[in-house]
């Protein structure tokens, strides 16, 4: 794998071991659904931290070409990554609504996973990561895991891609509960007509499109 020149946004060792893991029930769908002797994806330490404080929310998107291309957007949450795959992939475009179904639950340690899961395996693929970086919850006097439960979050993105503010806000379509939409705000980083996706298709890890995964 080649060297990324940024630091990652997923270091060890930045955050403190709590005694006891508070997500464990969050991750048992995550582990349910994988067998970990076939798919090269990270199990998650069984300690991995909540991050303590007021530090920065890691997120990532990746690009997944599973049975049909699509993206996982994954933001920190609680010592998790809190995941929706997006099926067109997020727009800098404001009038562009991308749909966001929510998933399971990852391990931080997916932040940084690149491979092939194997034919047979649960999201059979390649992936990359597509970007990430940091965000803040913009939300006024409330935080984050707040915004998620009442289902309207304000984020602000810092990553090499996406930048500035979106929405993500659960929309209950067609009588589902895990249905959202990803939406650029108006701001200095929209770009009305700009295909994201297709302008800049690469990883910002290894510099590889999906299908040059091994
Ligand atoms: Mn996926």
């Amino acid at each position: 794998m080649i060297a990324h020149p940024l630091r990652s946004p997923f270091p060890k060792g930045n955050h403190k071991v709590c005694p006891y893991r508070e997500n464990t029930m969050s991750l048992e769908k995550y582990h349910s659904k994988r067998d970990f002797t076939r798919t090269p994806e990270p199990a998650g330490e069984k300690d991995s931290p909540a991050r303590e404080g007021d530090l920065p929310h890691r997120f990532v998107i990746q690009k997944h070409h599973a049975r049909t291309l699509h993206y996982d957007l994954r933001l920190e949450e609680g010592g998790v990554l809190k995941s929706w795959a997006v099926p067109k992939g997020p727009s800098l475009d404001p009038a562009d609504k991308r749909l966001a179904v929510e998933v399971e639950d990852h391990p931080l340690e997916y932040g940084d996973f690149e491979g092939s899961i194997p034919d047979g395996e649960y999201g059979a693929g390649r992936v990359i990561v597509w970007d990430r970086g940091t965000f803040e919850a913009a939300g006024e006097g409330e935080t984050f895991a707040e915004m998620l439960e009442r289902g309207a979050a304000k984020i602000r993105f810092n990553g090499e891609k996406l930048r500035g503010g979106f929405a993500l806000v659960r929309t209950r379509w067609g009588g589902k509960a895990n249905n959202w939409l990803l939406i650029k705000e108006k701001d200095g980083h929209a770009r009305t007509g700009y295909d994201v996706t297709a302008e800049e298709p690469l990883s910002v890890l290894s510099g590889r499109d999906v299908d040059e995964v091994e």
